[in-house]
């Protein structure tokens, strides 16, 4: 269904970025991955996608927290394989303190990386889906963009703040065959939630499997952690014909969390 798009997919070394790449690449298109971490390991990643899904893989390791570098992630990718159809803003981290103790520069970083880096990367991206008159932005809030919860003062601004630039955009090219919508994950078990759950684990006493349980029952009613395959499976659904006049949503995959 995506031969001959070009997506790229921002954080996708690790946990539901690399879902949503290996998913669009399942798909038929090419994939420009990003993010940081050990360039072995990356390059394993790369070229075993690009072996499974017998696409064109790329990598380029921009830092999200730097304009300039995110420019160049999609000039980069336009210049080597003529355009960028679907953008995938996914990039993310967290830090959990309360709001009187939380580290100035941990609140820039978060800013930053979940939110402002989702602008960049669509300015930048937009005129060149404005040129095919076709284009995927799909943002990658969280339930934490719905409600909120205690000790995350920066990601809960960040995820509501990338809720309403979704549905700016949406608005912008309303008239066009460009969409541009958000994905709120609940729990998903990435290294992101591991760390808190170790976190947990380590202040309550807790042995892992016991966080685990804790960290879903606080928040998540089926009691089960949603999947980077799910989420990559509905990220190809709003790349999908059926998905044309899906515009500015905001679509919970939460295990019920944002329904209480
Ligand atoms: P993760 O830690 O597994 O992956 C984060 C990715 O972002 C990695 O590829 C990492 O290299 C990249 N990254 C981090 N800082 C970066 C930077 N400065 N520049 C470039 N890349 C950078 O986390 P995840 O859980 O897969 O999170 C992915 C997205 O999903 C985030 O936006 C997160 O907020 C969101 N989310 C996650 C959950 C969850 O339960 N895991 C729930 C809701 C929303």
């Amino acid at each position: 269904m995506l031969k001959d798009k070009t997506a790229i997919v921002t954080g996708s070394t690790s946990g539901i970025g690399l879902g949503i790449a290996k998913a669009l690449a399942a798909s038929g298109a090419r994939v420009m991955l990003n993010g940081l971490g050990d360039p072995a390991e990356i390059e394993a990643i790369r070229a075993g996608l690009a072996r499974s899904a017998g696409v064109e893989v790329g990598f380029q390791e921009a830092d999200m927290r730097n304009s300039g570098e995110i420019a160049a992630l999609v000039t980069e990718t336009a210049r080597r394989w003529g355009g960028v159809d679907i953008l995938v803003n996914n990039a993310g981290i967290q830090h959990v303190a309360p709001v009187e103790d939380f580290p100035e520069e941990r609140w820039d970083a978060i800013i930053a990386v979940n939110l402002s880096s989702a602008f960049h990367a669509i300015k930048h991206a937009l005129p060149l889906m404005r040129q095919n008159n076709w284009g995927r932005i799909i943002n990658i809030a969280s339930a934490h963009g719905l409600v909120a919860s205690a000790q995350k003062a920066a990601y809960v601004a960040a995820k509501h703040g990338i809720v309403g630039l979704t549905k700016v955009v949406a608005l912008e090219t309303a008239q066009s065959g460009i969409t541009c919508n958000a994905i709120s994950p609940g729990w998903v078990l990435t290294p992101l939630v591991q760390r808190q759950i170790d976190a947990l684990a380590a202040n309550e006493g807790l042995a892992a499997q016991a966080a685990k349980q804790r960290l879903l029952q606080e928040k998540q009613p089926s009691g089960e952690f949603a999947t980077p395959e799910e989420i990559g499976a509905l990220a190809v659904f709003l790349c999908s014909p059926a998905a044309n006049q899906m515009r500015g949503s905001n679509l919970s995959i939460d295990g019920g969390w944002t329904a209480q």
